[in-house]
């Protein structure tokens, strides 16, 4: 949980102007480059410098945010990445509470030994930072960017480009204001947002409808024909091999939202998508209601998250994690059919 003491240190090492980077979790989503950026603005209406650095790179549909241009992808320019990190004087970690969610670029950043302040909504965060901004309750980093720039005072210098980025990743993280992280207090933020002059139908357009032909049949293949409901124990799941991914000339973001396509079924009350990737298996895992799959995830498939939304992954070649998955599912049934 945030505190007032959190504030008052993250306030007194932005006295001192320092450069300042922001980095993401790996397989960046709109949360991440939203209140990435939205966070790059509110700091530049303060005159203190800043650089978004994702670890690797992210889908078409969340480039068009304003500052987007100026973003590093780690894997595509390493050196250049490494020397903004060597020469930045604090680092925040946003949107992630654990080293190893910066994948290859997690050594360049530990070992370049800055301080780090975390601002995020993730449970259980790792002890590696100065300071933490945190509320698991919260429905975004968006959201608690927000809070943060309103802690510290700057309310009134909130401008419409941090206004576009944080209203983009509280919509992605929130599933367009559906999930029950939604509250009171989000939509006040939201109406704070759009008062700014921002407009949110763009932010649907640039995401939502934003799609290619081989996305769309990408989706509707999988539902069709890779869809598995294992009825007796509320849960379905969808996986693609990777060859299944090329023949429909897969790009990043093109998966977003299968496992969500599962989990709307009636009846179903946990939902998994599982996707090839060089050997490695990623995996969505979705619950409604108690079913906590962060426990799940992290106990099983080497990952977290929140208790209804998580990720993890395998070693394992698809057959056998589809294979473990399932009788894992079958051990939990009873828990997952009384999950509402
Ligand atoms: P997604 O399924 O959308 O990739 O991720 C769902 C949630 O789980 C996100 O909040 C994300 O931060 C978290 N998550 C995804 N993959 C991992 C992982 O490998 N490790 C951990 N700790 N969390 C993950
Ligand atoms: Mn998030």
């Amino acid at each position: 949980m945030f505190t007032k003491a959190s504030v008052i240190e993250i306030k007194t090492l932005l006295d001192a102007r320092p450069k300042c980077a922001i980095v993401m979790h790996r397989g960046p989503d709109g949360d991440a480059i939203g209140s990435s950026l939205g966070w790059h603005h509110i700091l530049r209406k303060q005159g203190i410098d800043s650089t978004v650095i994702a670890p690797d790179a992210y889908p078409d549909f969340l480039k068009w945010m304003p500052g987007n241009e100026g973003v590093m992808v780690f894997e595509k320019n390493r050196e250049k990445v490494a020397e903004v990190i060597n020469e930045a004087d604090l680092i925040f970690c946003l949107d992630f509470n654990s080293p190893d969610r910066m994948g290859n670029l997690k050594d360049t950043v530990i070992e370049a030994h800055k301080p780090m302040v975390v601002v995020d909504h993730h449970r259980q965060p790792a002890d590696f930072a100065q300071s933490y901004y945190v509320d698991d309750t919260a429905s975004s980093a968006a959201e608690m960017i927000y809070r943060l720039n309103k802690a510290l005072g700057w309310k009134k210098h909130l401008d419409h480009n941090a206004a576009i980025c944080l209203y983009t990743g509280i919509v992605t993280d929130t599933g367009s204001f559906r999930f029950s992280s939604v509250s009171p207090k989000l939509m006040r933020i939201a109406s704070r947002l759009m008062e700014t002059g921002m407009d949110h139908t763009e932010v649907y357009r640039n995401v939502f409808d934003s799609q290619s032909v081989s996305r769309l049949k990408l989706q509707g293949f999988a539902i069709s024909e890779k869809l598995e409901v294992m009825e007796d124990a509320a849960a379905a799941f969808i996986s693609l091999t990777q060859e299944e991914l090329q023949r429909f000339n897969y790009q990043k973001g093109d998966t977003e939202g299968l496992v969500n396509q599962a989990l709307s079924i009636r009846g179903i009350n946990m939902a998994a998508f599982f996707s090839e990737k060089d050997g490695l298996i990623k995996i969505s895992f979705r619950s409604r209601g108690s079913f906590d799959v962060n426990t799940f995830a992290r106990n099983h498939f080497e990952g977290g998250g929140h208790s209804m939304a998580a990720g993890g992954k395998s070693e394992l070649a698809m057959n056998e994690t589809l294979d473990k998955f399932r009788k894992l599912v079958s051990e939990n049934a009873e828990s997952i059919k009384a999950s509402v």
